[in-house]
């Protein structure tokens, strides 16, 4: 079993579809399962929500998952966090990646984030979004983790303890074995965190290729399926999806990323029902009205729930109330709705934002999903049974899906039945 610890609720969505496009039986789990699960897949991913969490507490929660994967069977074991190595000076990245090593007796880990497909490139050890560096695409004004250097070694390195070092592309595109010289060479040279350049999928093969022996290796989604899908498309899951019973769609928007953005203000342009998240009102009064609108709104036609805000008006808000505070009361109230939702009925639930997808699933007690067929790269549609019935859960990382994601989303769905 590959064993996944992934950093938040979208990313492990994220990975968890792009290795079951290899056909292999893969489970997801909302943080550590209580109990013993039914069976054991060819790859298990835990989500954690410690993207942001204190260091201490990233690194206890990851070490406890760490655990579980071992006394299930995993033989190696990914840190997955974000494309966008969303991170701040102290952590978590690197100081995760720095504990799990020492717990599986590694000396060295490789961290690529590069996931070509969604326009996410590493050259030079530089991270590109699109044909920005990182720190001139929108990830400069993210609300909790604004990334304003696109030079992974020097984001990495106050993180960590052990030196940093670069496997650059000229190296990759001369093949595996060139890799494999490379890794030894910085490895003998007591270099213990190897970033590496990838900018299309043949490169992530290649890598791939050279590291998949590898204890440990961290980085985006399209690293691990590189790495590991080749051994994972020999085992090919055939048991069919569990049937959707029909009920409300809602959609709930808590991401303030640019994509993100573009689909609620499409989505509102469509004349959807739209009910605004009001931060100021809500640290006031409570998010009461907030759930009751939403409840009447509930029926056939989907619903969006939105907190979703332009840089300016987020930056207001953030003043006024605390970046933190902000986020945890706006992720409450979303969650609040979401529960609502569901003891309503809703079987169709879309959620927009990594953190705000964590404070949803765990509210919705989705402990345990199975991993469906993808909308867009990265974000599959779910499947999670709560204990009144099985529901279909899309968790979107903020800059994930194209314009017309939400409805698109559905339309997925409604081509399963
Ligand atoms: P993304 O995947 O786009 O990074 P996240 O859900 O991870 O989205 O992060 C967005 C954070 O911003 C969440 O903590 C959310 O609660 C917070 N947030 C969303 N809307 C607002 C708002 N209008 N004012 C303040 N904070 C907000």
């Amino acid at each position: 079993m590959i064993g996944v610890i992934a950093d938040d609720f979208t990313g492990a969505t994220d990975i968890a579809g792009l290795m079951a496009r290899t056909g292999a039986d893969v489970r997801m789990h909302g943080g550590i399962p209580a109990t013993p699960p039914a069976g054991i897949g060819a790859v298990e991913v835990i989500a954690l929500k410690c993207r942001t969490a204190p260091v201490d507490q990233a690194v206890a929660d990851t070490a406890a998952a760490l655990e579980w994967l071992l006394a299930h069977g995993a033989r190696q074991i990914y840190w997955k966090y974000c494309s966008t190595f969303d991170s701040t000076d102290r952590g978590n990245i690197g100081p995760v990646a720095e504990a799990l090593m020492a717990r599986l007796g590694a000396d060295h880990t490789v961290y690529c984030p590069a996931f070509p497909e969604n326009g996410r490139t590493v050259y030079q050890g530089h991270l590109f979004v699109g044909d920005a560096l990182l720190s001139d695409s929108p990830m400069r004004h993210h609300p909790l983790t604004p990334m304003t250097d696109s030079n992974l070694m020097r984001l990495l390195d106050p993180q960590v303890t052990q030196p940093v070092g670069l496997i650059p592309l000229d190296q990759v595109r001369e093949g595996a074995d060139a890799v494999a010289r490379a890794r030894a060479d910085l490895v003998a040279r007591g270099i213990a965190h190897l970033i590496a350049d990838a900018t299309a999928d043949a490169d992530l093969a290649t890598l791939g290729q050279a590291v998949a022996d590898a204890p440990l290796l961290t980085g985006g989604s399209a690293f691990a399926a590189a790495a590991y899908g080749p051994d994972l498309r020999q085992l090919t899951d055939t048991s069919p999806l569990p049937h959707l019973p029909a009920g409300p769609a809602i959609v709930l928007s808590g991401s303030c990323s640019a994509a993100t953005r573009a689909q609620v203000a499409r989505f509102r342009a469509s004349g959807a029902t739209v009910i605004d998240v009001m931060p100021s009102e809500i640290a006031t009064d409570g998010a009461a009205s907030l759930v009751d609108a939403a409840m009447q709104a509930l029926g056939d036609q989907p619903v969006l729930v939105t907190s979703t805000a332009e840089p300016d008006a987020l930056a207001d808000v953030q003043t006024a109330l605390g970046r933190d505070a902000a986020g945890a009361l706006v992720e409450g109230a979303l969650a609040a709705v979401a529960q609502a939702a569901r003891a309503r009925g809703a079987t169709r639930i879309v959620v927009a934002g990594g953190e705000t997808s964590g404070a949803i699933t765990l509210a919705l007690k989705a402990h345990d999903l199975r991993v469906g067929p993808e909308i867009a790269p990265g974000v599959p549609w779910c499947f999670a049974d709560d204990g009144a019935g099985t529901f279909a859960l899309a968790l979107k990382s903020g800059n994930f899906g194209g314009a017309d994601f939400f409805t698109d989303a559905l339309a997925a769905l409604e081509r399963l039945r």
